[in-house]
C-alpha cells in the first residue's frame, strides 16, 4: 500500500468549503489506482458535526480546540505534522485559499516534502505523481513531476468537480488531541461582505462588467439584465478600484473565483489576472468592442460591439422571452 493521503478540511461558520470536496474528489481519485488511505484532517472549534460530510474520506481525524474558532497555521502545521508520521502518509492536500495559503510552503520544509502551488491537474505516472500547475495568472501549464508520489500540493480552486468528493457514507471518526502550540497569530474577527450583498461564487449566472462599461451610471444597466436573467453582477477590478460596484463583487486573482452556469464579460478585455476567476464558467459570452480582446480567445460566444447599445436590448430580450 503507498503512503496515505492527508486533506485538509476547510470549513467557515459550519459550512464545509467547496475545496473540500474538490480535494478529497481528487484525492479519492488518485488513491484509487494507488490503495492509499484517505484521511480528511478536520481542525477547530465545535467541528465534530462536519465529519459526517465527509463519506469521500476513509477516516476523519478531527482536532477540536475550544480556542480555534479559526484555526492558526501553528496548530494546523503541528497537527499535519503529527499526522504525516502517524498515519505514515506521504501525500498532503490543501486548498489554494486565503485560509491556506503560508500553511503549504511551511509544512513542506518542515517535513521536507515538496512543495507544489497552483495544481489544477493530478495523475500517476507509473509511481510518480504529475502535478499540472497554472503559472502566470494561466499563460503557462507546468507539469511537476514527484518521483515518489510524496510532497504538499496546494489545490486550484475549481479545478476538480466537487461532487465527485461527497458521499453518503458515514466515515468512521478518529480524535486526536490538540498538540500545545505557541501562536503568534491570534484570530480577533471575522470580517464579512456588507449586509445584503450577494455571493457571487453562489450564482448560475453572473453579469461580469469591465472598463468598457464606462461609468457608474452604467453599471445599472447591467443590474437591470443580471434581474431579469434571475443573476448578479460582477466585475473587473478597474470597476472596484474606481468604487462602482463593492469589493465582494470583484472577480479574478485578487478577488474571488467563480464558475457559473453563464459568464457574460461585457466591456472586460480579459486580462489573464481576471481570466484566472472566472475561466472555468461553463459558458463565457463576451462583448467587446476590440475584436482582438483577449477575451474571445477563450470564450464560448462573443459579440463584436458596444456594450451601451447591447445592454438594454438584452435586456429587453430576455424579459419578452419571459412573459
Ligand atoms: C497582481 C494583480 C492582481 C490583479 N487582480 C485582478 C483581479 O482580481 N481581477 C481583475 O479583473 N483584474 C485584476 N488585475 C488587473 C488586470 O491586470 C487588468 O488590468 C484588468 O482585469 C482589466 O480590466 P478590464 O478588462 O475591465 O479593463 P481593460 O483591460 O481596460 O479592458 C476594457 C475592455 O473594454 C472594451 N470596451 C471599451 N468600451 C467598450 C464598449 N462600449 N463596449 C464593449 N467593450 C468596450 C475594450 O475594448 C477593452 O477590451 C490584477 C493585476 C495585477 C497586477
Amino acid at each position: 500500500m503507498s503512503a496515505g493521503i492527508l486533506v485538509l478540511v476547510e470549513h467557515l461558520k459550519g459550512a464545509v468549503a467547496d475545496i473540500t470536496f474538490e480535494m478529497l474528489g481528487a484525492a479519492r481519485q488518485l488513491a484509487q489506482a494507488s490503495q492509499a488511505p484517505v484521511h480528511a484532517v478536520l481542525v477547530g472549534k465545535d467541528v465534530a458535526g462536519l465529519a459526517a460530510q465527509l463519506g469521500a474520506a476513509d477516516a476523519v481525524i478531527v482536532v477540536e480546540d475550544a480556542a480555534a474558532e479559526l484555526p492558526s497555521t501553528e496548530l494546523v502545521l503541528a497537527v499535519l505534522r503529527q499526522l504525516l508520521e502517524q498515519k505514515q502518509a506521504g501525500l498532503v492536500l490543501l486548498g489554494g485559499t486565503n485560509v491556506s495559503f503560508g500553511l503549504g510552503v511551511r509544512l513542506a520544509a518542515r517535513a521536507k516534502l515538496p512543495f507544489v502551488n497552483f495544481c489544477k491537474g493530478l495523475r500517476w505516472d507509473n509511481r510518480a505523481l504529475v502535478c499540472t500547475s497554472q503559472l502566470f495568472g494561466g499563460k503557462i501549464l507546468s507539469d511537476v513531476r514527484l518521483p515518489d508520489g510524496r510532497g504538499v500540493i496546494s489545490i486550484y480552486p475549481g479545478s476538480f468537480p466537487a461532487d465527485a468528493g461527497k458521499s453518503d457514507k458515514t466515515p468512521p471518526v478518529e480524535r486526536l488531541a490538540a498538540p500545545a502550540v505557541q501562536s503568534k497569530v491570534v484570530f480577533r474577527q471575522l470580517l464579512e461582505p456588507a449586509a445584503g450583498d450577494v455571493d457571487i461564487t453562489k450564482q448560475r449566472v453572473l453579469v461580469g462588467v469591465g472598463r468598457g462599461i464606462q461609468s457608474r451610471d452604467h453599471v445599472q444597466l447591467a443590474e437591470e439584465l443580471a434581474a431579469a436573467l434571475g443573476g448578479a453582477v460582477c466585475a473587473s477590478r478597474p470597476v472596484i478600484d474606481q468604487g462602482w460596484l463593492p469589493l465582494s463583487r470583484q472577480v479574478g486573482k485578487s478577488g474571488l473565483t467563480v464558475k457559473p452556469r453563464v459568464y457574460l464579460a461585457l466591456g472586460i478585455s480579459g486580462a489573464p489576472e481576471h481570466w484566472e476567476g472566472m475561466q472555468n464558467s461553463e459558458c463565457i459570452i463576451a462583448i467587446n468592442t476590440d475584436p482582438r480582446a483577449p477575451i474571445f480567445d477563450g470564450a464560448h460566444f462573443g459579440v463584436v460591439g458596444d456594450v451601451l447599445e447591447l445592454l438594454p436590448l438584452l435586456t429587453e430580450k430576455v424579459k419578452a422571452r419571459k412573459t
